[in-house]
């Protein structure tokens, strides 16, 4: 089992803001902005690389669901990014897809 499968089967706290049927938004533990939100499906696809075909609805719905979250947030109007890690050069450490949903300062580009 994921970490974050653990969260979504409430065996791990976490600040949890919104869940449906396909996906799970919580706020990280280690934010890196005032806002900083992880947008999880719920499926354990370990990383983007490796999604499917069959996961097309799936990552369409997380992106939806990430504008939605963002604009009740507030965060629409100043701006937002939104950041999908894969693998040891991406900077991922948890090996369960997900989004992150930073705002609430202005972020640097390009990232370190
Ligand atoms: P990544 O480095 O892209 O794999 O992102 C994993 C994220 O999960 C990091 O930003 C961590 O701070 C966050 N994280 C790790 N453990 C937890 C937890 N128990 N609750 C919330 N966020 C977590």
């Amino acid at each position: 089992m994921t970490l974050f499968e653990k969260i979504i089967a409430r065996q791990i706290p976490a600040e949890i803001l919104h869940e449906d049927e396909h996906c799970i938004a919580f706020r990280d533990i280690s934010p890196q902005a005032p806002v900083h939100l992880l947008v999880v499906p719920k499926k354990p696809i370990p990383r983007i690389g490796v999604a499917a075909l069959d996961d097309q609805a799936l990552l369409g719905h997380l992106l939806l669901t990430v504008g939605e979250i963002a604009r009740k947030e507030n965060l629409s109007e100043a701006g937002f990014r939104v950041v999908i890690n894969h693998g040891p050069h991406g900077g991922e450490t948890v090996p369960h897809l997900h989004i992150h949903l930073l705002g609430g300062r202005p972020l640097e580009w390009p990232p370190g």
